[in-house]
């Protein structure tokens, strides 16, 4: 896979991208990632790349000319051209009105060739990039940041962690929070793992096996493989319960799992009238 990153802050990225797996992505031959300077693409003394937006208003907004440049010199097609000839590649704009980048995602860019990052800084970038050069717009979050270089290096690290290869043991992102395990989902059940299927991960523990008073729990110690299965699951559940709720709709539960948050939330209503009682 190819990253390009376009961004007038070029330097900001030596550092985040050149630890863990992204570096030996790109050490191993499974990644490159090229960073392009904005600045380069102008014709002025001044080297500009913003300017003031029409119709007055706050701040100054990038231009379209030398992103439009940049990466017609990078030999990115134009937008038609990409789609008609069903291009595994994809130039995202980074934005805070874009679509919230999630696990899903992630996994879909991991199938591309390449992805064009463009960064955008200032009050933003003229909406022409959005409309005729951007094949998607993507947010990492509901706040604003001052520039698209943290969110690019975001993205890419969250991608380029599921290239096949990337990581060494490959199962391990098949088991991880937010992920649903296609396989699983499409045979309408849970019961076979403990992982993920669009919940929060499990709690993990390692040695010692106890620390200043504080104990792994012993079902992880038991050695029984179904009994650190159910543990393992039923934690998932209850910390996406607490933390995540909104996850619960669309994981992959099975019927054990029902029951299992069925009875949680059965104990919280209880525990609630008891407290009712006391006041
Ligand atoms: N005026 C914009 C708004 O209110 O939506 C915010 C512009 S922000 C100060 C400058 C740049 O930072 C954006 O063009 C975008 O590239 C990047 N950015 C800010 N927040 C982001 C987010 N949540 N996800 C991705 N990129 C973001």
């Amino acid at each position: 896979m190819k990253a390009d990153i376009v961004t007038i802050f070029p330097d900001f990225f030596r550092g985040p991208l050149d630890y863990g797996i992204t570096r030996r992505a790109q050490e191993t031959g499974l990644a490159k990632i090229e960073v392009h300077d904005l600045r380069q693409f102008t014709h002025d003394r001044h080297r500009t790349v913003d300017d003031r937006p029409f119709g007055g208003g706050e701040g100054m907004v990038l231009k379209p000319e030398p992103l439009f440049e940049c990466l017609e010199s990078m030999g990115v097609a134009p937008r038609e051209e990409r789609v008609a000839q069903r291009a595994k590649q994809s130039v995202v704009l980074l934005s805070a009105q874009g679509q919230r980048f999630t696990q899903e995602l992630a996994a879909e860019l991991a199938l591309l060739d390449r992805i064009v990052f463009v960064c955008g800084r200032y009050e933003g970038v003229d909406e022409r990039v959005a409309d005729f050069l951007a094949d998607r717009e993507l947010s990492i979050g509901d706040y604003v940041l001052s520039g698209g270089e943290m969110a690019a290096a975001v993205i890419v690290e969250a991608v380029m962690r599921l290239l096949p290869g990337a990581v060494g043991n490959q199962a391990s992102t098949q088991q991880e929070s937010f992920t649903v395990d296609v396989k699983v989902k499409s045979f309408g059940g849970a019961d076979s793992t403990c992982g993920s299927n669009g919940l929060l991960d499990y709690p993990h523990y390692t040695r010692p096996a106890e620390f200043r008073g504080m104990a792994v729990p012993e079902a992880l110690m038991s050695g029984n493989h179904e009994e650190i299965r159910r543990w393992r699951r039923q934690r998932a559940l209850e910390k996406t319960l607490r933390n995540r709720p909104d996850l619960l709709e669309g994981a992959v539960l099975s019927e054990e799992d029902s029951k299992f948050l069925a009875g949680i939330k059965r104990n919280r209503i209880e525990l609630d009238e008891t407290r009712d009682d006391r006041r």
